[in-house]
């Protein structure tokens, strides 16, 4: 039997208004990505837990900040995927002040953006890379549902993703069914956490594995 890394992991608040963050000390980490992207499976591997974050929601239910604690003051929070139909002028209204609020926190330490391996990076995600301030702040990427390419266009896209990103964000394969990037994902969680940079190790990531943001 393998010991949780986070054996303490529980959900912690859901944030529908800007009065209503936690405390801005400690470290928390976003998660966000295209809605199906795979975050919520991403969420519950890295955070070891079965159904920490809830898969396949409906989309527009779900226009909430969701956070949770891994350990004391180590926090994640949960952005709703985005990418579907405009959302309504009145939940807009709601949502835009909840992400600005979000950006100006200390405690948070970086982004983690969750991507389809099958659809890749596209203009959508590189505004929410921006939005991250990735001058001040950790990006990294999760190439998610990696189990449905092969190694062969893993790497392909591995090495496009890093090219297009440059010095903004690390980027490495991962897939919550198979299990692949799972313990790297963790890593770089810590890393954001601690330091609000990623350093990635290990030859599967692919010739350009050791890639340091530069800050
Ligand atoms: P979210 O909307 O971004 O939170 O995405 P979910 O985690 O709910 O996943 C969306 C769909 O992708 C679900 O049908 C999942 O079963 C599927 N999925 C998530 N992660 C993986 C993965 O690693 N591999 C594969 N093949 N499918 C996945």
């Amino acid at each position: 039997m393998t010991v949780s890394r986070f054996p303490q992991a529980d959900f912690l608040l859901s944030v529908a208004a800007p009065a209503q963050f936690p405390l801005d000390q400690g470290a928390e980490v976003a998660f966000a990505g295209r809605s199906n992207a795979g975050k919520s499976s991403a969420i519950n591997a890295i955070a070891d837990r079965k159904a920490l974050a809830r898969t396949s929601k409906t989309p527009g239910q779900t226009r909430l900040l969701n956070y949770f604690e891994l350990g004391p003051s180590r926090r994640i929070v949960d952005l709703p995927g985005y990418g579907y139909a405009e959302a309504p002028p009145a939940e807009k209204r709601k949502w835009v002040p909840l992400l600005e609020a979000l950006r100006t926190r200390d405690s948070l330490r970086g982004l983690v953006l969750i991507v389809d391996s099958r659809r890749g990076l596209r203009a959508e995600d590189f505004a929410l890379i921006e939005w991250a301030h990735p001058d001040r702040r950790g990006v990294h990427v999760l190439l998610a549902k990696a189990d449905k390419l092969n190694q062969a266009e893993r790497a392909a896209l591995l090495r496009e993703s890093r090219a297009a990103l440059g010095d903004v964000a690390t980027a490495q394969v991962f897939s919550a069914h198979s299990g692949l990037g799972v313990r790297e994902a963790q890593g770089a969680l810590q890393g954001l956490w601690e330091t609000g940079t990623v350093t990635l190790k290990g030859g599967w990531l692919g010739p350009t594995a050791g890639q340091k943001n530069p800050r």
